[in-house]
């Protein structure tokens, strides 16, 4: 083994999460890449890496013709020993070795003078939640990440937004063998409560420790609101709150509010001698009383102080700051200029793409050395106090630093870089740029609408009367199930977007009068969909008609044209960069189609394909609707063993992403198998579960289970006409659904017996 290789490889944060996230389960690149928001080569070439040394096994999976390449861990465990003369590397599969966290940045305390105190009232505190105030500057962060060192960090910033925040900590507990929210994040899963109550439920099983640091930063509602529900509810884990005020969460006693301070005199003393200033004692007194131990203001002071030893006490700040920005070579002002131009801290290579000259990594880490640069994880930054300052003095044009920062954000090509982009664009109010941004999310990034909702919309409002926004927020309206509001924004923009984004509109208008039962007019947006796309030669396009034209043919029930349609979205799609996702959907309707016409056996052979395509990429929803699909498949051709198998997977998983309406159906099907082959007992309990969830969620669907119960109970010899009849009661408002539910259960049992009861 290649051990110094081994070390490199193992030392870099986005290797260990790959390991850790692989640790759950065999993924794709691609998949992969969505989970982690990273470049999909830039993960395979890891992963090929990662390959070559032993850590990870690649496996070539036949999908429809074509090879996948499937990823998972091959060790558990990677031990170092040293012995005299030699250093040995075991690896072994013995699952249990911690991984630093995703997206964690924890800041590096590299000099960090004394705080006795602080850290013993830190470390010795109980209580499961700690608020942690004070002043700008004055070492908060500082001291939380010498106390909570192994903590998951999280910054937060002006622009953060619940479903990012959310996704992150999704991550975080999956690295904890949590991994509830994020399956339920990557299924679509959206509501408040269940978000909430997942994230509690991971930080109290896996006692998470989580540090958010800058709190009164974030103006997201729905990131306080969760903020506030954990600090009253956490027991087990660890919630850390730095904020710049004293946060109001409500009394408890599980909270501890601690002020901040500054320095004592004797660790300010410290703080400076290290810095290689020696004062006597009463220019330290001096010093120490205007800066009050304020480790930031005494930071600029030892810079300052290098240069001119008579130190102005009016304005102490500002004065420090300009006193040390004056004695900055021209490159060094340079960079900080660039940097206090932006919100997010940078990676290196952002600077160095904006900075644009040979010496940046010499000029960063000399402003490092000064204090005045600080770097947390891979990413550099200015403190929020001397940005301010830097802003002031500013001499460089900020939109063409936008702009380069644009294009290196674009080169990225994640959905995390693209909101950014997407900001600075809106930012700079360059109409070409957020055009060519929005064409670039229909066409790469189609899940930001589905993932970052809240994150997009953001944005997005800031320009809301921008035709292409406008269009944008309707895809989100949409997606959101607010039919009506898409449809006026749509209808709105019509007229005044071109090209792409022209067709996007015509085919999201057919689409939404589809989902509002208005076919007439439905009908027109097809027919100007059909000569745009007869015009064009984009895939895209002709793949977004074909669509709307199958879901068309099939709501009018021509459902040959139907399936004419969706082999043509078929052979589109696979002309097209792979996009597996839509591909094993498009397979998914073809047998929906299929099943509709009666061809169940055809319809299951579409739905296997659809499986095997979501298996390869670890497309998890995908799979689970597929066992579905194929639960309802075999249920139709009375292969009741077939049903039980398919159902098992599918209620597993749906109650799991608590996506109630779906594991009823799922129950619903395996609870009338189970009667047909006579397992009375596991039909019992799924009866009752179907109970439960009508209880709690009034999913009608549920109150069947009675009904079920009833025929369970006289097939055990009971009498079932008191369950019966209060499912029938129940479903009194859906006699539809009543009649539909006897039906099937009539195919194997005979539900005269009941009703016939007196
Ligand atoms: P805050 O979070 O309160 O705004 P920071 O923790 O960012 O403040 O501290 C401001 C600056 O002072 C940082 O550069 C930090 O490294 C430095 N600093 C804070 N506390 C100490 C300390 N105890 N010893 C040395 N440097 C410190």
């Amino acid at each position: 083994m290649d051990i110094p290789q081994l070390m490199k490889v193992l030392s870099n944060e986005v290797n260990l999460q790959i390991l850790s996230i692989l640790k759950s389960g065999s993924f794709n690149p691609r998949e992969l890449a969505r989970i982690l928001q990273r470049d999909e080569t830039d993960i395979s070439r890891r992963l090929r890496m990662l390959e070559r040394l032993g850590l990870v096994e690649g496996k070539w999976v036949r999908v429809r013709k074509k090879n996948i390449r499937v990823y998972s861990l091959k060790v558990g465990e990677v031990k170092i020993s040293f012995e005299p003369g030699e250093v040995i590397i075991k690896t072994s599969e013995d699952k249990s070795y911690e991984v630093p966290l995703l997206e964690s940045k924890i800041p590096k305390v590299e000099t960090f003078f004394g705080r006795e105190t602080e850290i013993k009232t830190l470390l010795s505190s109980k209580k499961p939640v700690i608020v942690i105030y004070g002043i700008a500057g004055i070492g908060k962060t500082a001291l939380a990440a010498k106390v909570f060192e192994d903590a998951f960090w999280y910054q937060m910033s002006e622009v953060d937004s619940f479903d990012y925040f959310v996704w992150q900590i999704g991550l975080f507990l999956n690295t904890l063998d949590y991994s509830l929210l994020l399956e339920y994040l990557r299924s679509g899963g959206r509501e408040e409560r269940d978000i909430f109550e997942l994230i509690l439920e991971g930080v109290e099983n896996t006692k998470a420790k989580i540090v958010v640091d800058d709190v009164h930063k974030c103006s997201d509602e729905k990131i306080l609101k969760l903020l506030s529900f954990l600090a009253l509810r956490i027991r087990k884990g660890r919630l850390v709150l730095i904020s710049r005020e004293r946060l109001h969460l409500g009394a408890s006693e599980n909270i501890l509010y601690f002020q901040l301070k500054g320095l004592s005199l004797k660790d300010a003393y410290t703080l400076l001698r290290a810095k290689g200033i020696y004062l006597d004692a009463s220019d330290f007194v001096e010093v120490y009383s205007l800066t009050k131990g304020h480790p930031l203001a005494l930071t600029l002071f030892a810079e300052a102080y290098k240069e001119n030893q008579k130190i102005k006490t009016e304005n102490f700040f500002n004065f420090l700051f300009s006193e040390v920005y004056q004695h900055l070579t021209p490159d060094e002002k340079l960079m900080v200029q660039i940097i206090s131009l932006f919100d997010e801290p940078l990676e290196y290579d952002a600077i160095k793409a904006m900075y644009r000259k040979k010496n940046s990594f010499v000029v960063l880490y000399s402003l490092l050395n000064k204090g005045i640069v600080e770097k947390r994880g891979e990413v550099y930054f200015l403190h929020d106090l001397l940005k301010g300052f830097a802003r002031e003095v500013r001499e460089i044009d900020e939109r063409e630093y936008y702009l380069r920062y644009l294009d290196y954000l674009l080169k990225k090509r994640t959905a995390k870089n693209f909101l950014t982009a997407f900001r600075y664009a809106v930012k700079l109010g360059d109409e070409e740029k957020i055009k060519s941004l929005v064409e670039l999310r229909v066409r790469k990034f189609k899940r930001v609408v589905q993932d970052f909702p809240d994150a997009y919309m953001k944005i997005l409002f800031q320009i809301k009367n921008n035709p292409y926004a406008k269009k944008e927020l309707g895809h989100i309206y949409f997606q959101k199930g607010f039919f009506k509001k898409a449809l006026k924004l749509w209808l709105e923009v019509k007229g005044d977007v071109d090209g792409i984004h022209k067709a996007d509109v015509v085919s999201s208008l057919a689409d939404v009068y589809m989902e509002l039962n208005n076919f007439k007019e439905a009908e027109k947006y097809l027919k100007e969909l059909e000569s745009i796309a007869e015009r064009s030669d984009d895939p895209e396009i002709k793949f977004w008609y074909y669509v709307e034209l199958t879901k068309f043919y099939f709501f009018m029930e021509k459902l040959e044209d139907s399936l004419k349609s969706s082999f043509k979205e078929l052979e589109i799609i696979r002309e097209m960069e792979p996009y597996p996702e839509l591909e094993s959907l498009v397979l998914l309707h073809i047998g929906d189609i299929y099943t509709r016409i009666g061809k169940f056996e055809e319809g299951i052979k579409y739905y296997l394909q659809s499986l095997e395509i979501a298996r390869a990429y670890n497309l998890t929803f995908m799979e689970h609707t597929s066992y579905m699909e194929l639960t309802k498949g075999y249920y139709q051709l009375e292969n009741y063993n077939k049903v039980v198998e398919y159902a098992n997977r599918a209620v597993d998983y749906f109650l799991k992403v608590r996506n109630y309406r779906r594991a009823v159906d799922a129950l619903s099907y395996r609870c009338v198998a189970h009667i047909g082959l006579r397992n009375l007992d596991s039909a019992e309990s799924d009866a009752e579960e179907m109970i439960r969830i009508a209880q709690s969620t009034n999913y009608p669907l549920g109150w069947a289970g009675y009904i079920f119960l009833g025929a369970v109970k006289e097939l055990n010899g009971e009498d079932g006409k008191e369950y019966f009849e209060i499912g029938k009661e129940r479903l009194k408002e859906y006699t539809w659904l009543y009649d539909a539910v006897l039906e099937e259960l009539g195919k194997v049992f005979d539900v005269s017996k009941i009703t016939a009861k007196p």
